[in-house]
């Protein structure tokens, strides 16, 4: 069967994209009527092409490409408003999350995509002393995604009130944190998904894992 979208573009639904995203989000996304209550709370919605209630929606609908193409899944900062206010339980970040991880493992999203470069960084920071300093942070996350001036305002009056410290002490079981993502890669997950975990999402069982 095939589906027009609102911008008149024709996808073929794929009836098992609904299993597969109720499946690994465990979320009941087949229960979802469209009341919109989860939209109308989002403080992100209104910058979305695709709001939450419409990607349930295309989940319901098997549309797999226009679900994983959503600006949303990029917006979303997790608040979790929509959980709150869903009257059938259902949470859309954690879908969100799984769609995500299946958009990057699908190739649908370049690999300098800001979120997975601060992923990438922020992990390989973790990984190393178990806490990171928000200053070289930043500076790594500007040099890599060449984006030298964007929210440099903002950045300065952080810097002035002295909310990013150059410098942060490790944490002091280091071993403890090794242990940690020695077991995420024993679990089956690969060096690249260690380091992001969206396409970690993308493989991860029920309950949407990290
Ligand atoms: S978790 Fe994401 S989708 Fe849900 S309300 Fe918050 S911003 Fe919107
Ligand atoms: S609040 Fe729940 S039922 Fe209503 S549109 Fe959003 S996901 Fe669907």
């Amino acid at each position: 069967m095939y589906l027009l979208t609102s911008q008149g573009e024709r996808e073929q639904a794929d009836p098992r994209f609904r299993e597969e995203v109720r499946l690994r989000s465990g979320q009941p996304v087949e229960l979802c009527f469209q009341c919109q209550e989860c939209t109308n709370g989002c403080p992100v919605a209104e910058f979305a092409a695709y709001r939450p209630g419409l990607v349930v929606r295309l989940v319901q609908l098997g549309l797999r490409h226009r679900a994983l193409s959503a600006d949303l899944l990029w917006l979303c900062p997790a608040c979790e408003t929509c959980a709150a206010r869903c009257p059938n339980g259902i949470s859309v970040r954690r879908v969100l999350d799984v769609l995500r991880g299946m958009s990057v493992a699908a190739g649908l999203v370049p690999l300098n995509h800001r979120e997975l470069v601060f992923d990438h960084l922020f992990l390989t920071g973790i990984a190393g002393r178990g806490r990171v300093a928000e200053l070289p942070l930043l500076l790594r996350y500007k040099l890599a995604t060449r984006e030298i001036l964007r929210d440099a305002g903002l950045g300065l009056r952080m810097l002035r009130r002295g909310k990013l410290p150059l410098r942060t002490d490790g944490v002091k079981n280091r071993a403890e944190v090794r242990r940690l993502f020695r077991a995420v890669a024993d679990a089956g997950a690969s060096p690249e998904q260690v380091e992001n975990p969206h396409l970690l999402r993308a493989t991860a069982g029920a309950g949407g894992g990290w």
